[in-house]
């Protein structure tokens, strides 16, 4: 930490977990109380002043002691860190329990709905009563995490019919709609419970026992039992090995960090004198359409970086690879030739480059080629998109009604009118070619859904991108 705060100092994220230490002996969380007062003494001193603690409730083994405690634990550090500091930001953040395949929990059913309510419900009179700043998981997403953490083949059904029920962008919660999803299991006869909720039995067939994780089934169960019995477990990274079964000793087993990423950029970084600027041309299609473009960023500063690409970073205590995705598409368009514009060291072959990034790319992203970028000035671009039959009718009919347009409301909640024909250079058969500049583009997705044109299958098609500057 005091290192650390040499550089930068954010919000410092700690995990208890559980309030108690009888709990965190239980699920094994090798952390006391008195580490989580000296981390956060150290960070408070060290000019840290924002801080998130991670607890969960529904633990298995778990009473409503367990889950009052954190209150109180939050209450205790909180007026710990106002001896130290008045400015100290202090967040609750509390998650409920999820049982995930693999893990010696496997056995254990969720809390039913009406039970995280009523722990969260304990918890938020605490918490206000106090003033202490929390947050709470929805009981409800984490049911249907529960599901698909644990789900069979029969949830495959689920998870088609929620497809057709468009709701794609549930793991947001702003758009999660738990009716929604509470009728698609109804029409399929899967009661949500026997799925989250239900203890499996030690020897019974779980359904994906057919699966091999590596770790044994014996080994979970010991692991459980040791649980049960408010046992800990060491932790294999300091020479204990306890036979789970993923290594092998010979090809698997635990290597430990030499050298940390970032202090080989930094090395790179000091011995590399010259960079090159670089274009990725691209597709996203099919499943590619899922990416918004931070996590397109993200994904190619992954494979870049794994095909061996040096990328070049940028200063400062927050070094971010030089990546650019030119005028990113929105969720559910698909590219053809999308542009993405990199900085690196010299790439010497470029076609082995693009094969090994194809490899490494995740489903719907293919790279076509990697060239030199020769514009200074990518602020103007020409865009072609192609479009069906029946939205390139639905745009003509706009057009000859003057109402191509759609609105958008800003921060200050200030209506502001898109206008297509500010962008429009020219309509060939289904193509609609448009000019973008560094003030914006037309967001054909906000045009369709403005005119209540609201398909889940969109035919549209961004298929080229032409940089204009020299
Ligand atoms: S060292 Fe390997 S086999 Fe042993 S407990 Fe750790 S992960 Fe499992």
């Amino acid at each position: 930490l005091q290192e650390i705060s040499k550089i930068r100092r954010s919000s410092l994220t700690i995990a208890p977990e559980a309030g108690l230490q009888r709990l965190r002996d239980i699920i094994n969380k090798d952390i006391s109380e008195e580490e989580i007062f000296r981390s956060l003494e150290i960070a408070a001193k060290n000019g840290w002043c924002r801080a998130k603690l991670y607890f969960m409730i529904g633990l298995p083994l778990e009473n409503d002691d367990d889950v009052l405690s954190i209150a109180d634990l939050a209450y205790r550090i909180k007026g710990f860190l106002k001896d130290i500091t008045r400015n100290f930001d202090l967040v609750i953040s509390i998650s409920n329990f999820v049982p995930k395949p693999f893990t010696p929990f496997q056995w254990v059913g969720q809390n039913s709905i009406s039970e995280l309510f009523r722990k969260q419900n304990m918890l938020r009179k605490k918490f206000l009563k106090r003033k202490i700043r929390f947050k709470f998981h929805s009981v409800y997403q984490s049911a249907i995490e529960a599901v698909f953490s644990r789900g069979d083949f029969a949830i495959s059904k689920i998870l088609q019919n929620a497809v057709y029920q468009d709701t794609i962008y549930d793991a947001w919660s702003e758009f999660f709609d738990f009716n929604k999803w509470q009728n698609i299991f109804k029409n399929s006869d899967i009661d949500i419970k026997d799925y989250a909720s239900r203890d499996y039995k030690l020897e019974e067939q779980l359904p994906w026992d057919f699966i091999d994780m590596g770790v044994n089934k014996d080994f979970l169960k010991k692991e459980y039992m040791n649980a049960v019995d408010g046992k800990q477990s060491p932790s294999c990274d300091q020479n204990s090995c306890r036979n789970c079964g993923v290594c092998d000793f010979k090809d698997i087993k635990n290597i430990f960090a030499e050298n940390t990423r970032a202090q080989k950029l930094i090395k790179i970084k000091s011995e590399t004198k010259e960079f090159k600027k670089y274009q990725i041309v691209f597709s996203k299609k099919k499943h590619g359409v899922l990416y918004f473009a931070i996590e397109l960023h993200r994904i190619f500063s992954y494979i870049l970086n794994i095909s061996g690409i040096m990328l070049k970073f940028s200063e400062g205590f927050n070094p971010a690879p030089k990546i650019n995705y030119l005028f990113p598409l929105p969720v559910r368009l698909e590219g053809e030739d999308e542009i993405l514009l990199f900085i690196s060291e010299g790439i010497d072959n470029v076609i082995d480059k693009v094969v090994r990034l194809n490899d490494i790319a995740p489903l719907g992203i293919k790279i076509k080629d990697i060239k030199k970028n020769i514009h200074k000035n990518i602020s103007n671009v020409i865009v072609v998109y192609k479009l069906r039959a029946d939205e390139m009718r639905l745009v003509r009919e706009k057009m000859a009604q003057n109402k191509a347009h759609y609105e958008r409301r800003n921060r200050n909640n200030i209506i502001k009118k898109i206008n297509m024909f500010d962008y429009i250079v020219d309509i060939k058969g289904d193509n609609i070619i448009l000019k973008f500049t560094d003030a914006g583009g037309f967001n054909f997705l906000e045009f369709f859904s403005f005119w209540n044109y609201n398909k889940i299958e969109l035919g549209i098609v961004r298929e080229r991108i032409l940089i204009c500057g020299g």
